[in-house]
């Protein structure tokens, strides 16, 4: 079976309580179905303030779940107000995203920033999923994971074809000598399939989609079906 990473993208969402029940309908589901996802490697990104409390109810109910965290500060700890850095989220979480659109749009991240980030993520031990729009933004060498998302696919329910994605993945392959690259945009349990058939996509990265627990539980299952 081919491994597949995915990885869930709360972005903004949930506070604490909401987030313990995302966890108690997902934790009940696998229970119910005796799921276990061999080959699939799950990451929920949350906001700073769930990383704590999920940590705890996921070693609790021990579900196969590893944290990330959705940005990182291009520092390291110090004098920083506001910022979070790398070596404090690897306290708590194993992953991070860095270089989402959303992050390069709303925050004017530039790519000397992102390196900074990459740079911090990685002394620290985070594995990183880096995000690019397309196939001409570079991706740093230190990079585990890239994620291609178009930026006009993400929370608009307009994937991209897996035909295209699988292409752009190839070439991302190719030019940045990356191993592992993931499709991130309107991804869903009913097109899961589609993507992760395709040899060159190495996983997903939904954001709707893995907000409701028996939404991201489908999307799992659909995805274990691929051979
Ligand atoms: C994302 O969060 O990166 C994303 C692709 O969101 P959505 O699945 O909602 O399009």
């Amino acid at each position: 079976m081919k491994p597949l990473l995915i990885a869930g993208n709360w972005k903004s969402n949930k506070g604490i309580a909401e987030a313990k029940e995302w966890v108690r309908q997902f934790n009940a589901k696998c229970q119910m179905l005796n799921a276990k996802w061999d080959h699939i490697t799950v990451v929920l990104c949350v906001p700073f303030t769930l990383v704590y409390p999920l940590k705890r109810e996921i070693s609790q109910l021990r579900l196969p779940v590893q944290l990330g965290a959705q940005d990182v500060s291009p520092f390291g700890e110090g004098a920083y107000t506001g910022e979070v850095s790398a070596t404090q989220i690897k306290e708590l979480a194993d992953w991070v995203i860095i270089g989402h659109s959303e992050r390069r749009k709303y925050f004017g991240e530039t790519d000397e920033v992102l390196m900074q980030k990459v740079a911090q993520a990685k002394a620290a031990g985070l594995k990183i999923i880096f995000c690019v729009p397309d196939d001409k933004t570079p991706i740093p060498a230190d990079v585990d994971v890239a994620a291609y998302e178009p930026v006009w696919a993400i929370g608009t329910g307009y994937a991209d074809t897996p035909e295209n994605a699988a292409t752009v993945i190839a070439t991302l392959k190719q030019k940045f000598s990356i191993r592992q690259v993931l499709y991130g945009g309107s991804v869903t349990a009913e097109n899961v399939v589609s993507f992760v058939a395709q040899p060159a996509i190495d996983g997903v990265l939904p954001g709707g989609a893995s907000l409701d627990a028996a939404k991201f539980f489908d999307l799992l299952t659909a995805a274990q079906s691929i051979p």
